[in-house]
Parts: structure tokens; C-alpha cells; sequence
């Protein structure tokens, strides 16, 4: 029955020369807010012509925009930063509308996209190339960093801001254009963002969004004029594009998921151990390629005091609707998951941590949030007596679900996270340099925290993985990155006196 006062559903438009544009589709998926389950917008699953009408566009913004001079090109950059910037509380709660997660995890993603718009911002001095004089008699030698064309990026549902700007000022300010489809669950943060791309002026066709499903995917891998493709998704996905990309002869950044873990020595400093092990676990509902999702106690001592303290830890997170006003104060609130799918796939992999005999010390499965029955939530879940090779510990779960194991030696656990197919990251709880420096040596995954929950690095530093959470060799954001989007081209010259 109508009340007559449902909230208007928006509808996702394109964004292309410039222009917000109804595209041509095959149909409008619906976008929910998961705290609620509320339909709050219809998105436009695209067409493949669509996506190659796009190509066309940026292919020829191209042409202009590499020739302009960089120090323009990022004048358009300081416009978008101070935009984002002063709309960060909006854009935050953009997010958390329609990914879910908590406001403080909502303003901290605004501030790394924010943070990678920083740094791009200073592409003159990091596009520069290098040079040698007289690498031979009368020779001199120059590489130049040169843009390469229409790059495209695939972006997951979890960050809707942040994983995109990995990757977006820095094509932009090298001098590329781009097209990025936004995950079809979370396309309305991108939306508002690209307002902000048509209010600094930037010339149409540099910046482009397509909205879609896979179609649209596959349709930027096929087209000949797409130089590059950055996917950040899951592994089996991530997997699939690498292939695809390198049989097109294409660039590519394929990142993937992840089971990241958290070793405790019997050493560590168990007070600042637990809060910071819950945090790392359960920010936005373990969903975040960097959650923590294994604790790996090294000793019997600690395995006891680690998970007697962890589960009654978990207990005290507030688990509700982050917009609800009530929580507004609550530093620990934890939101739903994304969908009723996501939240079926979690709830049977739990079942198989109990059918393979693991202890389920905490169970998150009966939580209501009083109000809000539609939302996906899933209470903070532990499980204890875990063995390395269950399913609970081989799968990324992505979600509030923690297992945890016990080890004999630093040596027996490094050895087991080395095995494990996923390598993101990685921390260890010590006071010793020692194993402090065996573990960020010897751990095979891309990102190390000593002493701090598995860490997502600032924007001036690289991103990524190893094993099956990277099939690529060139990581995101930073100077990183801008390996990615330019060229070297080198040049040998001489010159004879008339
Ligand atoms: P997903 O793999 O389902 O989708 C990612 C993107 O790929 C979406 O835009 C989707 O439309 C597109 N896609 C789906 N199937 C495709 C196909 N067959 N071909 C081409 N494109 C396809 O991932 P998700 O559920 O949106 O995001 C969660 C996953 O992303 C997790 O596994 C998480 O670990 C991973 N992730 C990894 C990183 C990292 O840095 N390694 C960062 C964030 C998220």
C-alpha cells in the first residue's frame, strides 16, 4: 500500500563527453540500500555499442588531451580535489546509503580517493623521464614517459570511490583518457562524483562512465581502442580478465581477493592486540580486500587468551544501519552485508565450518536489527579450533567471519600462510625485531603490517598483492601506477657540427 511518501528511485545515467546521458540498454537493474533493503535507484545495464560509441569519444578527446600540457591537466585535478573535498561528508554518506558500511569507514575511503587526487596532482614532476649525456661519443641517451590512450577500470562493489581513484587521476593526469564502470551494486557514489568531473570543466571525454554488468566488460577488453584495463574483483574474475587482456595484447592490472592473516606471537602486547584485531576484522563487515579474517595464535597460552578475548571483544561491536541517528555516536557500528545473496553465500559457508568441525565460538547467524528486517546483517561470527585446509579457512568468506588457529613456531605459521592461495596482506603482533623482520621477508603477500591490522596503504605508496590476489606486476596508485598508464620510449641522438 502506498504512504505517499516513498523516497523518489533515482535513475543512473551514463556520463559521456561530458554529457549525463540515458545510454542504450538491455534493461535497469535495481540498486538497494543492504541496511534496509529499500530500492533506491534503477542503473542501466549498457549495451556493448554503447560502450564502443564511449570508446570513440575518449578516443578522440585523446588526441588533444595528451598533447595538452601537464601542469594544465592537473589544474583540472586541484578543482576536482577541492570538491571532493568539501563535499566529503556527502560522499561518505553516499556510500554508506548504498554499500552499507559504517560513516568512519565511509569518510576514511573519501579520504584516500581524496588522497590519490594528491598525488596525481604532482604528475610534472612524477611523469618525468630521465636522461644521460654523452652515452657515447657526442651520443646522449633520453627516455620519455609518453600517455597511451583510452584506458578502462572495472571496480567492485566494496569501495565505490576509493578503488576507482587507484586508478583515475593518474591516468588523467598522464595525459590518457578513461571509462570506468562502476560495480552495477554501488553506482550512485561514481554518479555524484562525476557531477563533480562536469563542474571543473574538464574537456569532454576524458572522464567517462559506462554502468553495467559484465556486458560492458567484456566490451572494453574487446575494443582494439582500449590500451589498458585495471579490474579489481574477485579471483576468479581477476583471473579471467588477466587472460583475456594479454591474448588482446592489452595492459592490465587484475587484482584479486584475499584471506589475510594475523599472526600473534606470545610476545605481542595483548591490550592493543584485541582492539586493534577487531577493527581489522570487522570494518566494513569484513568486506574489504585488506580485512583481517585469520588470527593465527603461535602457542597454546596465547591461542587461549586471544580467543577468549577476541570473541567477547566481537561482542561489543554495534551491529544496525550506520544512518540510523542513534548510532551517529558509536565508534563501532558494523553495517550489513551487500545483498540477501552475499548474505546466503556467508551463512552456508558458516555451515560448513560446523559440518567440518570447527568450533563456532561466537554465531552472528540469528541477529535481527530491530527495524530494519530487510537489511543483510550478519552479527560478528568466530570460529575456534580451526585447521589450516577447512573450507572456512581456504575460502575468502568477505564478511563479519573470523577464524582462528593455532600454531607451534613463527616458522609453522609463515609456512601456512605461504601455502594459502591468497596473498594481500599479512600482520604479526611482536615486540621482537627479529621475527618482526623474518615476518615481512619471508611472508609471501604484497602488504605487511608489523604491529597494526592488516594496512591499506596511503596513497603515496603502492598497492597490491601476490598469488592469486594480483595477476599482474604493476600495482595500484602512487608512482606505481603511472608505470601503467605511460610508455618509455627511449631515444638515442647525435648531432654533427656544419
Ligand atoms: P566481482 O568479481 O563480482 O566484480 C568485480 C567487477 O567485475 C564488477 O564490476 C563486475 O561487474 C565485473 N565482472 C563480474 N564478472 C565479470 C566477468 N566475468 N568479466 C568481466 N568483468 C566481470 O567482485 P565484487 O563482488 O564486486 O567485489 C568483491 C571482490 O573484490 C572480493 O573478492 C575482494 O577481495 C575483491 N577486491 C580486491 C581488491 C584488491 O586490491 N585485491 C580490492 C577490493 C576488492
Amino acid at each position: 500500500m502506498s504512504t505517499g511518501i516513498e523516497k523518489a528511485v533515482r535513475i543512473v545515467k551514463n556520463y559521456v563527453n561530458g554529457e549525463f546521458v540515458e545510454p542504450e540498454n538491455s534493461g535497469y537493474i535495481e540498486v538497494e540500500n543492504p541496511s534496509t533493503g529499500e530500492v533506491i535507484a534503477k542503473s542501466p545495464l549498457s549495451t556493448a555499442a554503447e560502450v564502443n560509441r564511449t570508446v570513440e569519444k575518449a578516443y578522440a578527446a585523446y588526441r588533444e588531451w595528451s598533447k595538452t600540457p601537464v601542469a594544465r591537466r592537473v589544474s583540472y585535478l586541484f578543482k576536482l580535489y577541492e570538491l571532493m573535498r568539501d563535499n566529503e561528508e556527502p560522499l561518505a554518506r553516499q556510500i554508506v546509503e548504498e554499500n552499507g558500511k559504517s560513516m568512519p569507514d565511509a569518510v576514511a575511503e573519501m579520504k584516500r580517493a581524496i588522497e590519490n587526487v594528491e598525488v596525481a596532482c604532482g604528475m610534472p614532476v612524477l611523469q618525468q623521464g630521465d636522461n644521460i649525456i654523452g652515452s657515447s661519443f657526442d651520443i646522449d641517451g633520453e627516455v620519455i614517459r609518453l600517455p597511451i590512450g583510452v584506458f578502462g577500470m572495472i571496480a567492485p562493489f566494496n569501495f565505490p570511490a576509493m578503488v576507482p581513484f587507484w586508478f583515475i587521476p593518474y591516468a588523467i593526469a598522464t595525459g590518457n583518457t578513461f571509462i570506468v564502470k562502476p560495480s552495477k551494486q554501488v553506482p550512485l557514489t561514481l554518479q555524484m562524483i562525476g557531477e563533480y568531473f562536469n563542474e571543473i570543466g574538464l574537456p569532454p571525454g576524458v572522464f567517462n562512465i559506462v554502468n553495467g554488468d559484465r556486458v560492458v566488460a567484456n566490451a572494453l577488453m574487446a575494443n582494439p581502442k582500449v590500451k589498458g584495463i585495471s579490474l579489481v574483483g574477485s579471483t576468479p574474475v581477476a583471473r579471467q580478465v588477466a587472460k583475456t587482456c594479454a591474448e588482446q595484447g592489452k595492459r592490465f592490472q587484475a587484482m584479486g581477493g584475499a584471506k589475510n592473516h594475523l599472526v600473534v606471537m606470545p610476545d605481542a602486547r595483548i591490550d592493543e592486540v584485541i582492539r586493534n584485531m577487531v577493527t581489522s576484522c570487522y570494518g566494513c563487515a569484513g568486506q574489504r580486500c585488506m580485512a583481517a579474517s585469520a588470527i593465527v595464535c603461535i602457542g597454546d597460552d596465547v591461542y587461549r587468551e586471544v580467543a577468549e578475548r577476541f570473541v567477547e571483544a566481537s561482542k561489543n561491536i554495534l551491529v544496525a544501519d550506520p544512518l540510523a541517528p542513534s548510532v551517529a555516536d558509536e565508534r563501532m557500528v558494523m553495517g550489513p552485508v551487500i545483498s540477501s545473496q552475499a548474505k546466503k553465500r556467508i551463512l552456508g559457508l558458516i555451515q560448513d565450518g560446523i559440518d567440518e568441525g570447527a568450533t563456532l565460538a561466537l554465531d552472528g547467524r540469528e541477529l535481527v536489527v530491530e527495524g530494519k528486517e530487510g537489511g543483510h546483517f550478519i552479527g560478528p561470527t568466530v570460529f575456534t579450533d580451526v585447521k589450516p585446509g577447512m573450507k572456512i579457512h581456504r575460502t575468502e568468506i568477505f564478511g563479519p567471519v573470523v577464524v582462528i588457529l593455532k600454531m607451534d613456531s613463527l616458522d609453522e605459521a609463515i609456512a601456512m600462510i605461504n601455502e594459502h592461495e591468497y596473498g594481500n596482506g599479512a600482520s604479526i603482533y611482536t615486540q621482537n625485531g627479529y621475527y618482526a623482520r623474518k615476518f615481512k621477508l619471508e611472508v609471501e603477500a604484497g602488504m605487511i603490517g608489523i604491529n597494526i591490522g592488516i594496512p591499506a596503504p596511503v596513497a603515496y605508496l603502492p598497492f597490491g598483492g601476490m598469488k592469486a590476489s594480483q595477476f599482474a606486476d604493476i600495482k595500484a596508485q602512487g608512482k606505481a601506477v603511472i608505470n601503467f598508464y605511460t610508455e618509455d620510449k627511449i631515444i638515442t641522438e647525435r648531432y654533427w657540427a656544419d
